[in-house]
């Protein structure tokens, strides 16, 4: 059943940004390294079409005010550590981005008249500013210097599983979708780096994203954590579409039915460019309210801002001219959108050389627990700790990988895993992929699931999940290898759904994105903890709460509403 076999040193799983980044830097210290990707490196996943926003700490910032905006605002839950870290090697990393950019022909960061990086308050920010990206000229640098590195590259192929080897992780299953192919990827050194799950819903750059890659982390014996923060944007209702940081950056505002911006009553301080978490929240909440539809107003921003936006996120105004919206002419409808754990909303547990509980696993960017956001701090942490953790994870992945052993894995010893993944292509009857796909969404993106939690709510989703996965998914049927990509996307998304509501149902308080009718305080004194998830010994999903370290800037005690 396996048509071929690849041998490298180190093996990363995932081409976004932060997958590029760890395997040159992997490639650097002279391993072999091969990149898989589901995709076309440089065009799949989320880096393609992040919105502009990249927040970088420069040289004559002050990083402790750059911490303690990032902590308060991740409500906490941060690993300080990792902040740290961010601010400490985010400018060098930038700027080694920017540089091989000018190498290839592309401009990356965007600068004023003088040359210096633009910088702009975008959402979050009160004491720090954010720089502006151009994604794709950064997604066609990274696919030109991955191959100058000479790392192998192997696309269209989907990683369902990982090989272990007496507990250690030594490589990885993978379906050529188009070829037909199934490949047995033999390494010394693991990075996971293929986002986390969108579960297929209404959204930019993450179709392709369903979970594989946590979900193969947590089978194979990986911690997950946060999985509680599974995260939503927002968007406009007639097309999706990104942007939003620049467009509350430049002016845009949130109005409700009545008229009223009422992001002031939800963040006194920053109003519509209030985080992610609480814009998500209070947009349910006024909805709720029957202060609904909500709008996005733009017809006040300045003709520069507007070109600016149009440069960095045309498939937006694309979106927006098919349908003969000017959005700059008339406040456009707009709504919460569920996003699961992609972009952020939690993944596998690293500690700071980017390794998981598992020997040789690393994981890099949105698969992995995201730990510098906390709940969902400033926006545009997420590009930089891509690069961040794709450097880090991909030295250690390297160093991990020049000490192991070859492991004496065999075709033979994966052929039963091969089997059960190929099994939907000889189901004569079944469902297909897209029925039980829609299912999971229908359960996922309720308001009483996704946005406005209750103990009632999240129980009564759970007993859904549990059923499509007892008996839907195991029945889902596939006519060709590409609906057996969706057959088996399916396994891995129903994982996920199912940590998330687990998650959810175990955090009695609220915080960041998730909010609950029935414990609506943030509570110090018993939730300042992690959330944890964990295939137990018998197979079941294990759950549980973490203390952890606050080394630099300790949360405050009690009980309020969520800040
Ligand atoms: C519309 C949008 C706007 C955004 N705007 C911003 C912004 O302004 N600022 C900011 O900081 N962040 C932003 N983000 C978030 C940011 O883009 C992501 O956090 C970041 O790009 C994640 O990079 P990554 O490399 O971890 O994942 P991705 O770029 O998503 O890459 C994951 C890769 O894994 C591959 N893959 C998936 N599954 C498999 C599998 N089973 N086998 C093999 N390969 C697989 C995919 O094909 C993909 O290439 C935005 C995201 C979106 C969607």
């Amino acid at each position: 059943m396996i048509n071929k076999t690849i041998d490298t040193d180190v093996l990363v799983v995932g081409g976004g940004l932060a997958g590029c980044e760890a395997a040159i830097k992997a490639k650097n210290e002279h391993n072999s390294v091969l990149l898989v990707d589901k995709g076309y490196v440089s065009r799949s996943g989320a880096s393609p079409f992040a919105a502009g926003a990249i927040n970088v700490c420069l040289p004559e910032d002050d990083k402790d005010v750059w911490l303690r905006e990032i902590v308060e605002r991740g409500e906490y839950i941060n690993d300080q550590e990792w902040v740290k870290l961010q601010l400490e090697r985010g400018y060098p990393l930038a700027m080694e981005l920017d540089e091989w950019g000018r190498a290839f022909g592309h401009t990356i960061f965007e600068r004023d008249e003088q040359g210096n990086l633009l910088r702009k308050k975008a959402r979050g920010n009160i004491n720090t500013r954010t720089c502006v990206i151009n994604a794709i000229p950064a997604m066609d640098t990274m696919r030109a210097k991955v191959i100058e590195s000479k790392v192998s590259l192997l696309e269209r192929v989907m990683v369902t599983d990982l090989v272990l080897d007496q507990g250690r992780v030594v490589g990885a299953i993978g379906l050529g979708y188009r070829d037909g192919k199934v490949y047995l990827l033999r390494a010394k050194s693991v990075v996971l780096s293929a986002s986390g799950c969108g579960f297929k819903l209404f959204g930019m750059g993450h179709r392709n994203l369903t979970g594989e890659g946590q979900a193969m982390a947590y089978e194979a014996g990986a911690m997950l954590r946060n999985i509680d923060q599974a995260m939503s944007n927002t968007t406009a209702r007639a097309a999706d579409n990104h942007g939003m940081s620049l467009m509350a950056a430049a002016g845009g505002r949130f109005l409700n039915s009545l008229g009223e911006e009422f992001m002031w009553n939800y963040e006194p301080e920053i109003g519509n460019r209030a985080r992610l978490s609480k814009l998500t929240v209070a947009i349910a909440r006024e909805i709720a309210a029957g202060r609904g539809p909500v709008y996005m107003d733009l017809t006040a921003t300045s003709e520069e801002d507007q070109k600016l936006m149009r440069k960095i996120v045309p498939e937006a105004f694309k979106a927006f001219a098919s349908l003969k919206i000017d959005p700059f002419k008339e406040k456009v409808e707009w709504m919460p959108a569920f996003k699961g754990t992609v972009m952020h909303g939690g993944g596998i547990h690293i500690d700071i050389t980017g390794a998981s509980n598992v020997p040789g696993l690393y994981s890099a960017g949105d698969c992995s627990c995201t730990p510098e956001h906390g709940t969902w701090s400033i926006t545009g942490l997420n590009l930089t700790f891509a690069i961040v953790s794709g450097d880090i994870a991909g030295r250690s992945a390297a160093s991990y990988a020049r000490e192991a052993a070859t492991s004496g894995v065999q075709k033979s010893d994966v052929e039963e895993t091969v089997a059960s993944r190929l099994a939907p292509l000889d189901a004569k009857v079944g469902l297909t992929p897209d029925e039980v796909i829609y299912r999971m969404q229908k359960v996922l993106i309720a308001n009483d699931v996704a946005y406005i939690r209750s103990d009632a709510s999240l129980r009564r989703a759970l007993g859904e999940i549990e059923s499509i996965r007892e008996e839907a998914v195991p029945s889902v049927k596939a006519r060709n290898s590409h609906e057996l990509v969706k057959a088996l996307e399916t396994r891995s998304m129903i994982r996920i759904a199912e940590m998330i509501v687990r998650s959810c149902l175990y955090r009695e308080e609220s915080r960041g994105f998730h909010y609950r009718t029935d414990y609506p305080l943030t509570d110090n004194d018993d939730w300042l903890k992690w959330i944890m998830v964990q295939r137990d010994e018998q197979g079941s999903m294990r759950v549980w709460a973490q203390n952890f370290p606050t080394p630099y800037l300790p949360a405050p005690s009690g009980k309020y509403p969520p800040k």
